[in-house]
């Protein structure tokens, strides 16, 4: 697997990109442009001939990737001077159509264009960045790579909500899960780490970033997941609910007046962390906490108390369970929201060693004797779409 990958994750408002070396991960240069179509946009890039840092309106994503391609000329690389084998893409939601990457052409484009119902607030703008890389960087294969994904393998009984069956041919509605690039790549790093075979592994991976989601991987599977049709079920994130009781948006239209609209916003953006703190930010709930605040305490317990009780159903779901693999930004550095998560849980076999949870933001922070492995292993959500877009072209 040779070459250079340009990965670009288009959101709402804002443009990342990097420059991955497929083969070894490393980034030869990495950047954002946020803020498109405000007054003051933020351009950042990192390159080998130093950052660059500029405040200029950048009205849209055209203009936010022209502004891109001008950084790596003064800041490097220079595009040409390296062996660029692809533009991989990040998008949100491929469906049950996409169970895994696939090349760009225009018929994929209207593939995932008539996937926009499911995800109205990610999916147009990555399709919004797919046209503008493919009308500036036409002589480069693009290639799309699914957040959804890497759960396409999920039984029916795992994906298939208790509904009347004909909202999934009419609708769509099933369960799909998210992060699917963040749980392969874990999932994958679990079993280097280990020296073992993917296929070899039982996994339970926790993603905990702003968004949050648990996944159970037998054997380099996914086989169940806790994001659903959308992002919002599940683990409590930073701003969006995870599991609720379905009954409470039709509750809060016959009490409050409510609107769907107005319910799903709130549901997703200000509650989780944020609802129960004001706080969204995983480290000011902590220093909350430590403060003696008791909303922030509060909030910590459920969070953990949520995880715990993935992690005990996933166990179930997969019988035997090797390692369990905590990522992402809190994932990674909170070593107190994985003692409270498997607090308890030593019956199971998993015996987390407080030294090394407390040190390491990376590597083993179980006991030697402890049954299931727990990792902490920072996910590389670039490399992987990297890899994925190398193997489809170079099929
Ligand atoms: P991500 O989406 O992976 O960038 O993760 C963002 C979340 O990780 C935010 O809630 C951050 O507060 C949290 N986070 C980042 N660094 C730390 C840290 N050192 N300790 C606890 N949480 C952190």
């Amino acid at each position: 697997m040779t070459g250079h990958v340009l990965v670009i994750n288009a959101g709402s408002s804002s443009l990342k990109y990097s420059l991955v070396d497929a083969a070894s991960g490393e980034a030869a240069a990495t950047g954002l442009v946020e803020r498109i179509g405000e007054d003051q946009s933020h351009h950042v890039h990192h390159g080998p001939d130093g950052d660059f840092d500029d405040d200029q309106a950048v009205p849209n994503h055209e203009a936010a990737l022209e502004a891109a391609v001008r950084a790596f000329e003064t800041h490097g690389p220079a595009l040409g001077d390296l062996d660029i084998v692809a533009v991989g893409h990040r998008v949100v939601h491929g469906g049950s159509k996409f169970a895994a990457p696939a090349l760009i052409d225009d018929a994929l484009v209207a593939e995932v264009t008539d996937l926009v119902p499911l995800a109205p607030l990610h999916n147009p703008a990555n399709l919004e960045g797919i046209k503008v890389a493919r009308r500036l960087l036409p002589d480069l294969p693009h290639v799309a790579v699914f957040d959804t994904a890497f759960h396409q393998t999920l039984p029916p009984y795992a994906y298939t909500y208790a509904v009347p069956s004909e909202w999934l041919d009419e609708y769509g509605i099933r369960r799909y899960g998210f992060h699917g690039t963040s749980h392969a790549f874990v999932a994958g790093e679990a079993a280097r780490l280990l020296d073992r075979e993917p296929d070899d592994l039982n996994v339970i991976v926790l993603h905990l970033g702003n968004g949050c989601s648990a996944a159970a991987v037998r054997r380099g599977q996914s086989v169940d997941t806790s994001m659903g049709l959308t992002p919002l079920e599940g683990l409590v994130m930073g701003t969006r609910s995870g599991d609720l009781d379905p009954a409470i948006h039709g509750h809060l239209a016959r009490v409050a007046g409510r609107s769907a609209e107005e319910t799903d916003q709130a549901l997703n953006s200000e509650s989780g962390l944020k609802g129960l703190t004001g706080a969204n930010d995983f480290r000011e709930v902590s220093r909350r906490r430590a403060a003696g605040d008791e909303r922030a305490q509060l909030a910590f317990d459920i969070y953990c108390y949520r995880l715990k009780k993935y992690i005990g159903a996933y166990y179930a779901v997969l019988g035997t369970v090797d390692a369990i693999v905590f990522t992402a930004g809190v994932g990674q550095h909170s070593a107190e929201v994985r003692a409270a998560a498997l607090d308890g849980l030593e019956g199971l076999g998993i015996r987390l060693d407080p030294e090394r949870n407390a040190q390491r933001a990376d590597g083993v922070v179980s006991t030697a004797d402890s049954k299931v492995a727990v990792l902490v292993i920072p996910t590389n959500e670039e490399w992987e779409i990297a890899r994925q877009a190398v193997e489809v072209t170079q099929d």
